[in-house]
């Protein structure tokens, strides 16, 4: 047996779960556990069976974690006047994770678990994709792994080395060099109309001499 047979879905007491030996993911199991609160348990563990054998985690080990942190019973917390998602504020609830269980061989075991920690981390998000989802929240990240700090630095990233550096650059000028930098972010038709009309400047090449000669001819139209 070279890969993983899916055998059935069931919900586990977490009792019976065994945690991956040495994985090395160190998760945020906080982070995990207002998911679950929030969200409920939206993905299953993936658990291995072996035969007349412990059940062990392959993947969701931080939630099987962050589930045991939550612990027995009514948390009696209640999310934007929702119940809780892990134990819907039931008294009676008992630690259990919904799971796949699969088979397969050791070898196997142990490439699911490092796939699954890896694959996340060796992707990206598309920052401007990101901004937009969260901005459907409604100002309210519970869940979503963001918080208010998150978003202010997405919707203003910290300016790159490169824009540092001409920020910053050195003299050429004497004193230009300690000039205030202007950046403004722009429609397209604003920036088309900036160009249009500065399109008669003698130093077309250079955005400064274009504004000035914009406020010069501004000066000249309205004196006063
Ligand atoms: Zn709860």
């Amino acid at each position: 047996m070279t890969q993983t047979t899916y055998l059935r879905t069931a919900l586990l007491p977490l009792s019976d779960l065994t945690p991956f030996p040495g994985n090395a993911r160190r998760g945020n199991v906080g982070t995990i556990l207002e998911s679950l609160r929030r969200n409920g348990q939206y993905r299953s563990l993936i658990v291995r069976e072996l035969p007349g054998g412990p059940l062990v985690v392959l993947a969701g080990n931080h939630t099987a974690e962050a589930l045991n942190r939550h612990g027995a019973g009514d948390c009696s917390q209640t999310i934007g006047g929702k119940p809780c998602g892990v134990c819907a504020n039931d008294p009676g609830w008992t630690p259990s994770a919904r799971c796949e269980v699969v088979a397969c061989d050791e070898d196997t075991a142990r490439r699911v678990n490092l796939i699954d920690n890896r694959a996340a981390e060796k992707g990206s998000q598309d920052p401007d994709a990101l901004a937009e989802l969260l901005s459907f929240l409604d100002n309210d990240l519970t869940g979503s792994g963001y918080d208010d700090v998150d978003l202010e630095r997405l919707l203003a990233p910290p300016p790159t080395l490169e824009e540092l550096a001409d920020t910053y650059a050195p003299p050429e000028g004497g004193t230009a060099a300690l000039w205030p930098v202007l950046r403004l972010r722009v429609s397209p038709e604003q920036r088309d109309a900036f160009y249009d009309l500065t399109i008669t400047c003698p130093d077309p090449n250079d955005d400064a001499a274009r504004f000035q000669y914009l406020l010069d001819r501004a000066r000249a139209a309205h004196p006063h």
